[in-house]
This record gives C-alpha cells, sequence and structure tokens, in this order.
C-alpha cells in the first residue's frame, strides 16, 4: 500500500485529490481512453529531489496519445509548460522520500462515442510513495495463460490504460498461482515482458532482451539498462526475438521499470535460475541504477531534472486517503 499525497493537478490547477472527479461518462472512464507514464522522483544525500528522464517519460507520453489519435495534448502541452506544472505539484506536496509521479492524459468529453480525435483532454498529475512491486531480493514468474495483446490490436508501445486490462489479468493468474508476477508471451510464442516491466537474460557474458518489435512497451529503464550494460560495463547487448526456454537456461534474468527498478528473477516455472542467488551483472546494474537515480553515479548523462531545495517551514501533510497504490 503506498500513500497518495494530497495534492493534484487537474483541471489546469492544483487542487485537493479529492475534488478531482472525472465524469463517469467521460471517454476516460468509458473505454479507458486515457494515456500515462510513471517517473521516479528521487531523495538525493543533501535533500534535493531529483527526476530521472523527465522529457523521455514526457516524449513517450506524447507518442502513446498519437498512436491513439488522442491529436490535441501535443500542441497544449510544451515539455517546459509539463516540466513547470509537474516541478510545482512536488514542490507544493513537500515531499521528502522516494515518489512516484503518474501523469495521464484523459479524454475528458462525455458520451463521444467510439472516437479518438478531436476530443477534449485533462492531464491529471498525482503523486504516491514509491514502494516497488518487485522485491529487489529476487522474484518469483510464471509464464501467464493470457498472452500479450499484439501491436495489431492494441499496441503495447503505446501507455494506454484500457490495455492494462490485460496486466492485471495475467499479474492476478500468477498471484493466484502463488506466483510474484508474470511471463507475458506474444501470440507466436516469444517472451514480451511482465506485467509492468521489461525482462533481460545474461547468456555467456552477454545482454539479451526482447527487441522493440515483441509486443512490450517501450521501457525507459530498458533502454537505460541497455546504454549501461554497453557503455560501462562493455558488454554484449542482444535485442532480439527471446523463446520462454532461454530464459530457463539463462545466467541471470531481471527485470526493469520504475515501479521495480532493477528486480533479481530467481525461479520461473519451478524452474531455478542463477542458483537461486542474485546474479553479478544484475547487481551491479542494480546498484548503478540506484546510485544514478540518486545523484551518487560518476555519469548521469544529463538524465536527472535537479529540483531547488525549498525553504519551507515543516509542516505535516493531512493524513491522506491511503490507496492501494503499488500501480505501475
Ligand atoms: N512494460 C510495461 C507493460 C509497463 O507498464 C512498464 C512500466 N511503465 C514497463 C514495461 C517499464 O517501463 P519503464 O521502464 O518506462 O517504467
Amino acid at each position: 500500500m503506498a500513500r497518495m499525497y494530497s495534492k493534484v493537478f487537474y483541471n489546469n490547477g492544483i487542487i485537493d485529490s479529492k475534488d478531482a472527479n472525472l465524469s463517469i461518462a467521460s471517454s476516460a472512464v468509458l473505454y479507458g481512453l486515457s494515456v500515462y507514464t510513471v517517473f521516479p522522483v528521487s531523495l538525493g544525500d543533501n535533500g534535493e529531489l531529483l527526476i530521472f528522464r523527465l522529457e523521455d517519460h514526457y516524449q513517450r507520453l506524447i507518442n502513446s496519445a498519437k498512436i491513439i489519435g488522442i491529436d490535441t495534448f501535443a500542441s497544449e502541452w510544451t515539455f517546459k509548460k509539463f516540466k513547470k506544472v509537474a516541478v510545482n505539484l512536488i514542490n507544493v506536496n513537500d515531499i521528502k522520500r522516494d515518489v512516484y509521479v503518474r501523469a495521464t492524459v484523459h479524454v475528458d468529453e462525455e458520451l463521444a462515442g467510439t472516437k479518438s480525435r478531436g476530443l477534449c483532454t485533462n492531464l491529471s498529475i498525482f503523486i504516491y510513495d514509491a514502494n516497488p512491486i518487485l522485491s529487489k531480493k529476487g522474484s518469483r514468474l510464471k509464464t501467464s495463460v493470457w498472452r500479450r495483446i499484439p501491436d495489431f490490436a492494441i499496441p503495447s508501445r503505446a501507455k494506454v490504460n484500457g490495455a492494462y486490462v490485460n496486466s492485471v489479468l495475467a499479474k492476478q493468474d500468477a498471484i493466484d498461482s502463488g506466483y510474484d508476477d508474470c511471463i507475458f508471451l506474444d501470440i507466436q510464442g516469444h517472451v514480451c515482458e511482465l506485467s509492468a516491466a521489461n525482462i533481460f537474460l545474461v547468456r555467456n557474458g552477454a545482454l539479451i532482451t526482447p527487441d522493440a518489435n515483441s509486443d512490450l512497451l517501450e521501457g525507459i529503464n530498458r533502454s537505460t539498462v541497455l546504454q549501461l550494460a554497453k557503455e560501462d560495463l562493455k558488454m554484449q547487448i542482444v535485442q532480439r526475438s527471446v523463446d520462454l526456454t532461454e530464459l530457463y537456461v539463462a545466467d541471470e534474468v531481471f527485470a526493469s521499470g520504475t515501479s521495480v527498478n532493477i528486480a533479481p528473477v530467481l525461479e520461473i516455472d519451478a524452474r531455478g535460475i542463477s542458483d537461486g542467488k542474485i546474479g553479478p551483472i544484475t547487481k551491479k546494474l542494480q546498484q548503478i541504477h540506484q546510485d544514478l537515480r540518486h545523484g551518487k553515479y560518476k555519469n548521469s548523462r544529463g538524465w536527472l531534472t535537479k529540483l531547488e531545495i525549498k525553504v519551507t517551514c515543516t509542516r505535516t501533510l493531512p493524513n491522506p486517503p491511503t490507496h492501494p497504490l503499488s500501480t505501475p
């Protein structure tokens, strides 16, 4: 369970979360017609707050909207304006720990029918405590009975709310079977990703991950891991289609994502991976990723947006409602 902070951005202003109400007749509610992203904000050693890869998150939001045909958002929201609003909201909520920020573009028009173009949109942003959904010590995964929605049905490249029913089905199936999360296969039976994270394997010294044409979300941490492994760990990186059984015999398997960080995988379908211990490459990447987000890594590649430390009188947040926000 994560705590949601009380101030949110909605209807072009910062308001109390209880006042942010989306119409039950909006396309967002009726058809799941919203696109979103979640980015982390981390607390550095000197009390500064650091946003990780904000512009990439903004760009993915724009791309998701474009794929779905939500055409008003990009013209209304430049990166500059988006950043200003996000930073303001973080400041207003007086954040003193690692948090996640969820920004969603809702199609907010009532009874518009099953279409996406030319409709009003509404950007909402809210903040909640960053409690990763997979353990940093290792997880057990189950291949899902549910297949990943193909690009020609609902594209995984677009982070669209309605499509997450697919993730919910697969994750719940994994939990019901006593596992921590699922592995999605595509309709040909190749490996895609987890319910809300990308997947990697290490074999014979190479880092392998399903390619971007494998019906997956192009994760921002996926590209981070690929770049770090190539440039800093000098590893061979391979993006190609992956068979499920390659995971079974891999030296190491791990997942990446905003809500999991770098999460070691120690068991898949009742088969142990890397003798049930976190592998050396996973461990290294886990540490680099953690240091990077907190401003402690030697080369942050311009990926961090540092917020000025505010001098405010300390006040305690009114106890906000607690929601089960372990959501990706
Ligand atoms: N795949 C899916 C389906 C996801 O929901 C997420 C989380 N956004 C990811 C992968 C990882 O993406 P990112 O690294 O950008 O958080």
